[in-house]
């Protein structure tokens, strides 16, 4: 999964979490604000709705209150009786027994005054008792006498303020029943009920009004009507407390109201520690996500991509001297060949572990493949510094459950600087690394432009191998292998030569960069083609062809040989391929089933270039070989002093005693001649007998041995 997909989803995923967690939070607050809406306007309305019908109750009680007290006034002060007894001079006694003595204990009224044309006071009586309406009153007692002085229907009535509270006071003029004729200013009877606890009691009884009592202001927390004097001014309110039936209903449902709250913040809780866990694991996921595209799984160590973002970082980030090292494990397929891949990933681990901590400069350790590791160092230490350290970890063989494994490494490495990018740095520091293992093990190159050179002249040089392959200018130059015995030919060993442009390019060059390449199968096939196109012409001699490795390993190579010689008729038995023991260490099991299809039908085998390397004669019994060549550096140390001859000359006695014939290569001299012939070896290969040359020489020569040979026989 690549970085940026990674952490996309995981970044997409953590997006719809919160954004789904906010919803159901918003939804939840929105319905909570709502529910609230409706409770609080419910209650309120509620309670809006039941003042508001308390207060027309209080209005309604006063409004009966002065009903009564009108009813009561008009129906003695429009009477007959009451206005001829008034105009009489028992006046005060009639007033007295009629109205005076019923004040003291009578339910309509609490007092009582006649009051004359004249302003005097003809009879009052309070609870029963004289009393002085104007001292009770004040002013605004003789003023609605004055009002009511006239004929009328209606009585004047209005609160007054007492000493001890507030009464209610009607008057009216005392007059016949039946108005006829226009009457003199007349007396007035005033009757005043005082606003007592009592009489507010039964008004709270008769209009539901509870607690209901007079206040001199008008307190906050009450609910009040005022009740206003003559001249319209507030004397005293009526004050009651409001019932709040929708607060009451709200106390009743505040149990339900707050389970449900306490419901709604558990869920909505919930909702938030689910949303903030699957968030929390998102980000986890992401993280995990993140470290898995930038690392490598088996050392721990960045992988590629990783390196690429940390020398971006690191370049930006740093003003000091960066450089990046590669270094390459040089022996771990070995390794990993001989112990198994556990061994070698446990290798791989120890190493991992080892490479970050070796100079105090590297700021980043990455490992980019197989056996590939990656140093970033951000500081001032030298190149050489650096290099020490990373090689100083292979100077001693790892210790690896009981096992001592030994590996060495290679180094490349390149110097950052401000305008090259990172891609690059790593390409600079591959080409280091490149030349370094060229050069062979345990060396360190650092990059310079000379490197792009030659690489380019590899490159150049690889198109002109191209067409070389295709055109056909490769031709084998044939070499004798002679008889150790007779000195005659037997065989010629066809070696490939390029005549270029540029003069002869040595198959030492061209063979590894055809390999390298890709090229090695096409020319492998066109050197077979060429040499047994000329070979055939060389009857009862051997022909031997090399080849490379890598077209052993190749599937096909087989079926490709076996149609060449079809295609030329020519007798396979007369054929030896010669194979480098590399293959055999490297694809031992492709090339045992190239080898065996091939020896199937009658091809021979030669091990190229034995002693140079690591085979053994038990890989050449192992694979069936029939025929070794002993290398021309073997050869070439055969005269002098000590026992590299002895050991050449038993390798070459138990090659015989396994019934496997022997060639000695680079033969010079007479002399080395001379003692690998002693030796053993039945074949002779070199300069001293012959130097490869063109299949024309080669036709030449061996006409001219016939000659010999018949002149000899003659
Ligand atoms: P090789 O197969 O071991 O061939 C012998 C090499 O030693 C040849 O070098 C030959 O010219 C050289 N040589 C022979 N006798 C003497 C001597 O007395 N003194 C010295 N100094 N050298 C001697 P050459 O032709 O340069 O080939 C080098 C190698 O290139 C060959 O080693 C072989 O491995 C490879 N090669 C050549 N042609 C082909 C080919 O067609 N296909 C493949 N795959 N490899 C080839
Ligand atoms: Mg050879
Ligand atoms: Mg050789």
């Amino acid at each position: 999964m690549s970085l940026n997909r990674a952490t996309g989803q995981a970044r997409a995923q953590t997006s719809s979490v919160f954004a789904v967690t906010a919803c159901f939070l918003l939804i939840a607050l929105v319905l909570t604000g709502l529910v609230t809406h409706v409770l609080t306007t419910m209650t309120r309305s509620a309670n809006e709705m039941d003042d508001a019908r308390a207060g027309r109750a209080a209005q309604a009680g006063v409004a009966a209150l002065i009903s009564r007290l009108s009813g009561t006034t008009t129906d003695n002060a429009v009477w007959d009786d009451a206005y001829s007894a008034i105009g009489s001079a028992t006046a005060a006694d009639w007033a007295y027994t009629n109205w005076g003595k019923t004040s003291a204990n009578y339910p309509l009224y609490d007092g009582v005054a006649v009051i004359g044309p004249d302003g005097a006071v003809i009879s009052a009586y309070s609870k029963g008792k004289p009393f002085q309406p104007h001292d009770l009153f004040g002013e605004a007692f003789d003023r609605q006498i004055e009002a009511a002085a006239g004929p009328r229907q209606e009585p004047v009535i209005n609160f007054m303020k007492t000493e001890s509270g507030v009464a209610l006071v009607a008057s009216q003029a005392i007059q016949p029943f039946t108005p006829g004729v226009e009457l003199p200013k007349l007396s007035v009877l005033s009757f005043y009920k005082e606003l007592t606890s009592d009489v507010l009691n039964t008004l709270s009884d008769e209009h539901e009004l509870e607690e209901l009592r007079l206040a001199p202001v008008p307190p906050q927390n009450l609910l009040s009507t005022p009740v206003r004097d003559i001249d319209g001014v507030a004397i005293t309110y009526l004050v009651w407390p409001s019932k709040a039936p929708g607060t009451a209903v709200l106390h009743n449902v505040y149990p339900y109201i707050a389970t449900a709250v306490v419901i709604l913040v558990l869920f909505l809780g919930g909702v938030l520690f689910a949303g903030r866990s699957e968030a929390r694991r998102l980000r986890a996921l992401a993280e995990a996500a993140r470290f898995e595209a930038s690392h490598d799984s088996l050392s721990g160590l960045l992988n590629r991509h990783g390196l690429l973002s940390a020398l971006d970082h690191l370049g930006n980030s740093s003003n000091t001297a960066m450089s990046l090292y590669l270094i390459d494990l040089d022996g771990f397929k070995a390794v990993n060949d001989a112990w198994g891949h556990a061994v070698g990933d446990d290798l791989i681990r120890i190493i991992a572990d080892a490479l970050p901590n070796c100079h105090r400069d590297i700021a980043a350790a990455a490992r980019l493949g197989g056996d590939e590791f990656a140093l970033v160092q951000v500081g001032f230490a030298t190149r050489e510094e650096v290099e020490k350290a990373i090689l100083d970890l292979f100077m001693e063989p790892f210790k690896l459950d009981g096992r001592t494994i030994e590996a060495g490494a290679s180094i490349g490495s390149a110097a950052s600087a401000a305008d090259i990018a990172p891609l690059e740095l790593l390409r600079r520091a591959d080409m280091a690394l490149y030349r370094a293992k060229e050069n062979g093990k345990g060396h360190a190159v650092a990059y310079n432009s000379a490197l792009d050179q030659d690489r380019q002249r590899i490159a150049e040089l690889e198109g002109e191998l191209r067409n070389a392959i295709g055109s056909g200018i490769i031709e084998p130059a044939f070499q004798p292998l002679v008889s150790a015995s007779t000195g005659m030919i037997t065989g010629l060993e066809a070696l490939a030569r390029w005549p270029s442009a540029r003069g002869n390019i040595s198959p030492e060059i061209f063979i590894p960069l055809a390999e390298k390449s890709g090229l090695i199968d096409a020319l492998g096939i066109h050197m077979l083609r060429r040499s047994i196109a000329h070979a055939k012409n060389w009857d009862g001699l051997t022909l031997s062809v090399n080849v490379s490795p890598i077209q052993l390993c190749n599937p096909d190579f087989g079926a490709q040989v076996i149609a060449v010689l079809e295609d030329f008729g020519f007798d396979p038995a007369r054929l030896t391929l010669e194979i480098t023991e590399g293959v055999l260490i490297t694809n031992p099991d492709q090339a045992r089933r190239s080898i065996d299809q091939l020896k199937n039908i009658g091809i021979r085998f030669a091990l190229d270039d034995f002693g140079c390397g690591y085979a053994s004669i038990g890989a050449l019994r192992q694979f069936g070989f029939d025929r070794m060549k002993i290398d021309r550096s073997l050869v070439s140390g055969v005269e002098a002093a000590g026992n590299g001859a002895d050991v050449l000359r038993a390798t070459i006695s138990l090659a015989t005693a396994l019934g496997i014939p022997v060639t000695a290569e680079g033969i010079e001299t007479a002399e080395q001649a001379a003692v690998l012939r002693d030796a053993g070896c039945d074949q002779l290969q070199g300069y001293m007998v012959g130097k490869p040359v063109s299949a024309d020489e080669i036709s030449r020569k061996l006409l001219q041995e016939d000659l010999r040979w018949e002149r000899e026989r003659a």
